[in-house]
């Protein structure tokens, strides 16, 4: 869609009405919430829906045959469904439920994984979340296989020919981020996919910071895995989604035991229950699971193109005015970038930098946002983050600019 078409017919103030937080102060001043790739927040409609569950189609699922078990089952199995017509995912048989994005790679990590051995290697990328590296270290020190690690350049922006030479017939699975949460950086995943696929490796998509920001189609992809979280898009947290190539998961052994992953038990012998439920032990998390597909409508009334369009909007405005602060460093200046704008104030630690804005009102995040090895990349201890979402306004970032003004008083 053209960008300024998109912008044009989006009503801000209209969003922020939905999402009851935002008109709530802090330390008497207007909450300017700029921590929307740590968590974003909840409309009105997602609040809703889960309170609606609650009070009127609570049950355990797929066990009762009494009608409102049913009832349940029936929500549940409607959210799976509407995750996958999101996704554009082939059947709800490769839609599996999880906690959120962590969870979904240590599924993969621990079941695909136990058939790594030594001579085996997986390749993620130096901007990887900690969620998309530990598991792999975790599997490597179990298997004996090898992490490899693509380079990032001094933009925040993948080495792609580095990446492409560290692809070989040994590479098994190729894991990583379609956004950087630390730096905004967009990946190429296209190219990545597509090299990855040249010497049948697997491959994984962290979608945690990119799925509530732009269309994403698993089937066009092609991709093998695909790991998103509900409460960055808008949905309760607690509850997120491992999409797989239904091939692959049919070969993968289950990775929980417990109800519902199960056909039959028997001292001698137990059987596993289809897909998805196979990796689905425990009662699931039924609430989440509505206020996911709550919020997926929710986007997908809003438009997701049209949501993006004014981020990046944000973004643009946001980046000059920050760059025009004496002594501010933006840390990550990609081509392509989502609304995540990372930076260190010159004498000031991050998080006296946090405080002084929390101050103000305005909530960014302060720290190495679970990606170490990129504060160790830039030789930063730490950076200020701030993001956006559907609700972010020019006011936000006029709010945010002051304020980091009113730090460079405090700091001299
Ligand atoms: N991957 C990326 C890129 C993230 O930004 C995050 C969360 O910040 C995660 C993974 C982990 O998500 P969760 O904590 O919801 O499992």
């Amino acid at each position: 869609m053209n960008a300024r078409i998109a912008e044009a017919a989006y009503d801000v103030a209209r969003v922020r009405a939905d999402f009851p937080i935002l008109s709530t102060t802090v330390r008497g001043k207007r909450l300017a919430f700029l921590d929307t790739a740590a968590s974003a927040q909840r409309p009105l409609a997602v609040i809703e829906a889960v309170a609606r569950y609650e009070r009127t189609l609570h049950a355990n699922v797929h066990r009762g045959v009494y009608e409102l078990s049913q009832k349940a089952t029936d929500a549940f199995e409607g959210a799976r469904e509407r995750v996958r017509r999101f996704l554009n995912a082939a059947s709800p048989k490769r839609v599996i439920f999880t906690r959120g994005t962590a969870e979904s790679i240590n599924l993969v990590a621990q079941s695909w994984g136990q058939r790594l051995g030594p001579g085996d290697e997986i390749l993620i990328t130096w901007m990887e979340h900690h969620a998309n590296i530990v598991p792999w270290q975790m599997l490597c020190e179990r298997t004996g296989a090898t992490l490899k690690v693509a380079p990032i350049d001094r933009r925040g922006e993948l080495d792609l020919n580095a990446f492409r030479s560290l692809v070989s017939p040994r590479t098994r699975l190729v894991a990583f981020t379609q956004v950087s949460n630390a730096l905004g950086t967009v990946l190429p995943i296209h190219e990545m996919i597509a090299a990855a696929r040249a010497v049948g490796a697997l491959t994984l998509i962290d979608g945690a910071q990119a799925v509530e920001h732009q269309r994403v189609e698993v089937r066009q992809l092609d991709c093998d895995f695909y790991a998103f979280s509900s409460h960055k898009l808008y949905g309760p947290t607690g509850i997120g989604v491992l999409y797989a190539r239904e091939a692959v998961l049919r070969d993968m052994p289950p990775w929980q035991g417990g109800g519902d992953m199960i056909l039959t038990v028997s001292f001698s012998g137990t059987t596993y229950n289809d897909l998805p439920y196979r990796f689905e032990a425990g009662t699931p998390n039924i609430s989440g699971a509505v206020g996911l597909a709550a919020a997926i409508d929710y986007l997908e009334a809003l438009g997701i193109e049209r949501a993006h369009a004014h981020e990046q909007r944000l973004l643009g405005r946001a980046t000059s005015a920050l760059k025009a602060i004496d002594g501010l460093a933006v840390i990550g200046e990609a081509q392509h970038k989502s609304g995540v704008i990372s930076f260190t104030l010159e004498g000031v630690h991050p998080h006296d930098l946090g405080t002084i804005l929390d101050d103000e009102g305005v909530a960014v995040r302060t720290g190495h946002h679970c990606a170490m090895p990129v504060m160790e990349f830039f030789d930063v201890p730490a950076t200020a983050r701030a993001s956006f979402g559907c609700y972010s306004d020019d006011e936000d970032v006029d709010q945010l600019v002051r304020a980091l003004g009113r730090a460079r008083e405090v700091f001299g």
